[in-house]
């Protein structure tokens, strides 16, 4: 790097504190953010690294009606879960804020009245969508139609979730509002808008030109296809009561935009680090010898490199100097997702890897390796749970902590527990090698990191690991001691190697500390040496560890990931995306098969829902036109079923039970606005109802007479 900048503000993008959060998401943005800021700490740097939840936004309210509470029980809910998961996998925040804090509401909208005053929004008259019954505006969300592209019943007014095609409510096909079921009217409304248009040829000069060769290639690409596309005035407000309150007289029942609150929670958790700590927060904001760096995931680029800079301009602050955004990570062959169940929670990890019997905090760094290792850095990549049981056991177990784990064995067994000394005069060409490696590789690490290539600099790392076990593996002290009786001099030999041995281990307990800080801590345990030690500083050095200090008796640093827990991972992955997809014709044969329950009564009545939960479903009768079986599938049956509005594919799990031939012209109860699920490589759009008796015996649900297809079932 060219100059130092004297002090850096990192920022990983905020959670959405209305569900656990994956490790798609801390792949993304957490956990390359806190490799950085650890190097960054190690080499004594002005660091400060933001973050919080974002609890403002339409989802929120919608979430807390869905369960039933309220939107501050949800946020305090998740924020709390989501802090803590964080907090486990040694994710450093120096402060993890909240937006919903009055200190959040206060910054936001002096950001708001300081860009208004100044001319900087403007206002506009539009029409909106408005519930007479509820007596309020509808946010997009809040409005449910038929999608004119696939002709889903049930598309929301900015998404259809069935085809994904980007909706608004005026394309929606009888639209109606979900609070009350009536029909919205269009109602006047005035909203603040972000004038994007009048600051293209800024984005133009300071991305496209200024940063188009230190910003990754995907987030440059990005932006150009944004800005090329012509920016429009963004709204700032919204009529909603979740948020900040726009703080004019004339803006009763507004809120501010999420979009634009939620980037300023990272000005108000600086303010409340300021706080806390008594340390001045403005020349994180303001001073240009500032290094902001924004650490996110691809959906955010725009609001990260496009509509967040273009406020911090005008309000006078300083610009991020880099958004390594990433690429998605996918999960076992499919995208991650919440909605179908296809994921996993921080939490769930933790609950499984990391009880105090099974491995404990240390195995955070099992998946901070690996998911390091697949990083995706400049493309999609993939977790799988073989991939993961690889990585950690031929990478982390074999080479590093082999290493490490050897070197102490043999220290004990060869030189009474104590760090031997080093016979210049007796040193080959082989130890020569080992240090000037050593020696080389810190710069090359630092190098890597400064330019946000995490994934390489991993590897450099454990590529150490690897060139040590061959040189110790070369000079075989364990051999060499056979010969000590005729040689009394190849102790020296041995002390070469160990003492080599030893202080590169000191040195990859400092090149690991920022990807694995828990790996690093123990190391240091072992060696008796306090943190100071990890210090980039000492990097390559060949003192670290004084001749004659006696170091404690070895402990492996990683256990192996077994083939069971491999399998029970990708069981449980499997049986709740299918709970959650395939419905009950499948869950509950599942469930009886496995345990054995069928013939032994009814299952017990579910937890009470309220209505709101059942009008969700969106159930239709539909005709039986074809059925086939699915290839190398016993129990998959792939059905044409005949809607009225349309034909779906559909794949049931019901082939043990009825032939093919026999279901053709039969009536069925449908539920049409079931996520679209890929199984066998067919995408089944939608599930089909049966009732199951207590010898667990299917049978169809349906009309006691023909009716016409695509009727409404309530
Ligand atoms: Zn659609």
């Amino acid at each position: 790097m060219m100059n130092q900048p004297k002090r850096y503000l990192i920022t990983a993008a905020l959670p959405y504190a209305n569900g656990l959060k994956h490790i798609g998401h801390l792949a993304g943005a957490y956990l390359p953010a806190d490799i950085y800021v650890r190097y960054l700490r190690a080499r004594q740097r002005d660091v400060l690294f933001i973050c919080g939840s974002d609890e403002h936004g339409t989802a929120i309210p919608i979430q807390a009606m869905k369960e039933g509470t309220t939107p501050r029980a949800i946020i305090d809910k998740y924020h709390e879960r989501i802090k803590e998961n964080f907090a486990d996998l040694g994710i450093s925040f120096d402060i993890y804020h909240r937006t919903s804090e009055p200190i959040h509401h206060e910054t936001a909208q002096e950001f708001f009245t300081y860009l208004n005053s100044r001319g900087e929004l403007e206002v506009k008259e539009t029409e909106q969508y408005y519930d007479e019954e509820a007596k309020t505006f509808l946010a997009d969300r809040y409005i449910v139609g038929t999608c004119p592209v696939c002709a889903n019943p049930r598309a929301y007014g900015d998404q259809c979730e069935n085809c994904g095609s980007s909706l608004s409510p005026e394309m929606l096909i009888e639209p109606h509002s979900t609070l009350s079921g009536k029909p919205p009217v269009k109602r006047a409304t005035r909203h603040w808008y972000l004038p994007l248009n009048k600051h293209e040829e800024f984005l133009r000069e300071w991305i496209l030109a200024g940063h188009k060769d230190d910003w990754r290639a995907n987030v440059v690409g990005q932006c150009r296809s944004w800005i090329d596309g012509g920016l429009q005035p963004r709204a700032v407000t919204r009529d909603l009561d979740w948020g900040v309150k726009v703080p004019l007289a004339e803006a009763e029942g507004k809120v501010l935009y999420v979009w634009f609150d939620a980037p300023i929670g990272y000005v108000s958790a600086t303010r409340q680090w300021s706080v806390d700590s008594g340390k001045d927060w403005k020349p994180y904001w303001y001073d240009k010898d500032t290094k902001l760096v924004h650490f996110i995931g691809k959906d955010n680029i725009v609001f990260h490199c496009i509509i967040f800079p273009v406020m911090l301009k005008l309000h006078g602050n300083i610009l991020p100097d880099n958004v390594p955004a990433n690429e998605f990570m996918n999960l076992e062959g499919d995208k991650m997702s919440t909605s179908r169940n296809w994921k996993l929670d921080m939490q769930d990890y933790i609950d499984d890897f990391m009880r105090k019997d099974n491995g404990g905090p240390q195995l955070a760094d099992s998946l901070r390796y690996y998911l390091t290792t697949i990083a995706p850095e400049t493309k999609d990549s993939e977790f799988t749970w073989k991939g993961f049981q690889n990585a950690n056991n031929s990478e982390l177990v074999s080479k590093f902590g082999n290493f490490v784990n050897r070197t102490f064995v043999l220290m004990h067994k060869l030189c009474g527990g104590k760090v031997p000394p080093l016979h210049a005069g007796a040193l080959d060409v082989a130890d020569r090698e080992m240090i000037a490696a050593l020696g080389s590789l810190p710069g090359k690490v630092s190098g890597l990191l400064e330019e946000f290539r995490f994934r390489e600099a991993l590897f450099e790392v454990i590529m150490l690991s690897d060139l040590a076990n061959k040189y110790m593996q070369k000079k075989e002290p364990w051999i060499v001691v056979r010969t000590l009786a005729a040689n009394p001099e190849n102790q020296q030999l041995i002390d070469n190697c160990l003492h080599i041995c030893l202080q590169v281990t000191a040195n990859l307990a400092i090149l690991i500390n920022p990807f694995l800080p828990f790996t690093a801590k123990k190391m240091l345990h072992l060696m008796k040496v306090v943190d100071k030690m990890l210090d980039w500083e000492n990097a390559g050095k060949m003192k670290l560890l004084s001749v004659g200090y006696s170091l404690r008796a070895p402990e492996l640093l990683f256990r192996q990931i077994e083939d069971a827990e491999v399998k029970a991972q990708l069981e449980k992955l499997k049986a709740a995306s299918a709970a959650r997809d395939a419905g009950p014709e499948t869950a509950a044969g599942k469930a009886g098969q496995q345990d054995g329950q069928a013939g032994s009564g009814p299952a017990p009545v579910k937890e009470e829902i309220v209505y709101d939960d059942f009008a969700r479903l969106d159930l239709r009768v539909g005709t039986i036109l074809n059925a086939e079986k699915v290839e190398k599938a016993d129990k998959l049956l792939k059905l044409t079923v005949d809607l009225g509005f349309e034909q779906r594919t559909i794949v049931s799990g019901i082939a043990m039970h009825f032939k093919p031939a026999e279901i053709i012209g039969r009536q069925v109860v449908v539920v049409a606005n079931l996520a679209p699920r890929k199984m066998r490589g067919i995408e089944s759009n939608g599930m089909i109802l049966m009732a199951e008796d207590g010898a667990g015996k299917l049978y169809f649900v349906g009309p006691d007479q023909k009716v016409g297809a695509g009727s409404g079932v309530s």
